[in-house]
C-alpha cells in the first residue's frame, strides 16, 4: 500500500507496480572483492555538475529502491553473478581474459549498472537532462533474456592506476557534432564509465537512430562489445585520476572514418548565470547554495582565447574550475586534497592574479 498518499512507485525496469526491493549500484560481492572498504565520499551524477553528495559510507554500500523483486532478483541478479565471476581479479589488478561467451553479458553488466547509478541523481538534476530517459530502462528490460547491451553501444576494458580503491560511476550526455552544424538541442547519447579498482569499463551509447558513429578510444583499450574474440586484460594506456575526467567526458573517444566527433552536451556541462561583483565575476557554486568568485581578469583573457585552470571552494566541497570562451566549466568537486593533487597534476604555467580579494593563482591551459 503506498505511504502517506505517495503515488504507487514502479520498477524503472520493467515498470511492474508495487514493493519496491533495495538494490545495491554494485552487487554486494563487490564488497567482498578485499577492495578497500574504508569510507570515503560518494557522489552520484554527471561529472560536471556537484554530484548529490551521499555523505560518508563505506564504498560500495549505496542502494536504490527503483526496482521490484523479479527484476532484482532475476535478470539483474544473472548479469551480477556474471561480473562477480569474470571481473573480480581484474578489480585485484590480478591480469585475465574476458573470454567471448562472458563480454555481452560484461556489457550488459555496464549499461545496467550505470542505469542503476543515474536514479541516485536528484529529480532535478534528471529534469535538467541528466539523467537517462525511461525508454533506456525498459530497453534494457526487454532484452534481457538476449543478455546483450542496446543497439548502438560500444564497450572498452582498460586498467585504472590511481587511488587505491577507488570507485565510481559516471554518465556524461554526448552530442555528435557535425563541422559547420549547430549544437544539437538534446543529447545524442551518453558516456559510462565504471572504475572499479584497477578495473575500467567504458562505454558509449547513441539514442539517436541514424547517428550512431564508429567509435575507437585513443587510448587503445580492447574492444569489450562488439568483440569476437579473448579480450586481454591489461591492455593499452592505463587511465589515471586525471585522465579519467576527460575519460569520463567522452574526451578519449573518436569516431573513425567522417568528421563527426563527440562532445559532452554542453547543456549539462556549462553553468547558470553569473554576475560582476566589486571586479570579480560571481557564479553559483554547483551546490547552488552558494557562490564562487574569480577576477574578472580570467573573463578578459578568456575573450583574447586564453584559458586558465583555478582552484576554488565552498563550504561543501573544494573545486577545479576551467575557464572557457564566455563561462567557466567546473572540472571536478570533492575533498581539496583530491582537488589540489589534480590542480597540481596541470600541465601548465602558474600565474598569480592581484585583485581586490588578493591574490588569485591560476594555470594557464596549453591552447
Ligand atoms: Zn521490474
Ligand atoms: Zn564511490
Ligand atoms: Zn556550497
Amino acid at each position: 500500500m503506498p505511504e502517506n498518499g505517495c503515488m504507487p512507485e514502479s520498477c524503472a525496469f520493467c515498470g511492474a507496480v508495487g514493493p519496491l526491493t533495495r538494490e545495491h549500484v554494485f552487487g554486494q560481492w563487490v564488497s567482498r572483492t578485499g577492495l578497500d572498504l574504508a569510507p570515503m565520499r560518494h557522489h552520484a551524477g554527471p561529472l560536471n555538475a556537484l554530484p548529490r553528495d551521499m555523505g560518508e559510507q563505506p564504498p560500495f554500500r549505496q542502494t536504490v529502491k527503483s526496482f521490484c523483486g523479479s527484476c532484482n532478483n532475476g535478470w539483474m541478479s544473472n548479469l551480477e553473478t556474471v561480473a562477480q565471476r569474470v571481473l573480480t581479479p581484474l578489480i585485484l589488478d590480478e591480469p585475465g581474459t574476458i573470454a567471448p561467451e562472458d563480454q555481452a553479458a560484461i556489457a550488459t553488466w555496464v549499461q545496467k549498472t550505470a542505469l542503476t547509478a543515474m536514479l541516485l541523481s536528484s529529480k532535478e538534476q534528471r529534469e535538467n537532462g541528466y539523467g537517462l530517459a525511461p525508454s533506456e530502462y525498459r530497453a534494457l528490460y526487454e532484452r534481457r533474456e538476449l543478455v546483450q547491451p542496446l543497439d548502438f553501444s560500444q564497450f572498452w576494458v582498460g586498467r585504472f592506476e590511481g587511488v587505491k580503491g577507488f570507485s565510481a560511476v559516471r554518465v556524461t550526455p554526448l552530442t555528435v557534432r557535425i563541422p559547420d552544424f549547430p549544437e544539437p538541442p538534446l543529447p545524442q547519447g551518453y558516456a559510462m564509465t565504471i572504475v572499479l579498482g584497477a578495473l575500467l569499463l567504458h562505454g558509449v551509447r547513441f539514442t539517436t537512430p541514424g547517428l550512431q558513429a564508429d567509435t575507437k578510444t585513443e587510448m587503445g583499450m580492447p574492444q569489450l562489445w562488439p568483440s569476437e574474440t579473448s579480450v586481454m586484460w591489461p591492455a593499452g594506456q592505463a587511465c589515471t585520476e586525471t585522465s579519467l575526467l576527460a575519460l569520463a567526458d567522452g574526451g578519449t573517444l573518436r569516431a573513425t572514418g567522417g568528421e563527426v566527433r563527440l562532445q559532452p552536451w554542453s547543456h549539462a556541462a556549462h553553468l547558470p548565470q553569473s554576475a560582476f561583483e566589486n571586479g570579480a565575476i560571481k557564479v553559483p557554486a554547483l551546490c547552488r547554495k552558494h557562490d564562487i568568485y574569480y577576477p574578472a581578469a580570467l573573463l578578459q583573457e578568456a575573450h583574447q582565447g586564453r584559458f586558465y585552470a583555478f582552484m576554488t571552494s565552498c563550504e561543501c566541497s573544494a573545486y577545479l574550475i576551467h575557464t572557457d570562451s564566455d563561462r567557466v566549466r567546473f572540472r571536478a568537486a570533492g575533498e581539496p586534497e583530491g582537488i589540489a593533487a589534480m590542480y597540481a597534476d596541470l600541465v601548465g604555467d602558474e600565474f598569480l592574479i592581484e585583485d581586490q580579494i588578493g591574490e588569485f593563482a591560476c594555470k594557464r591551459l596549453p591552447a
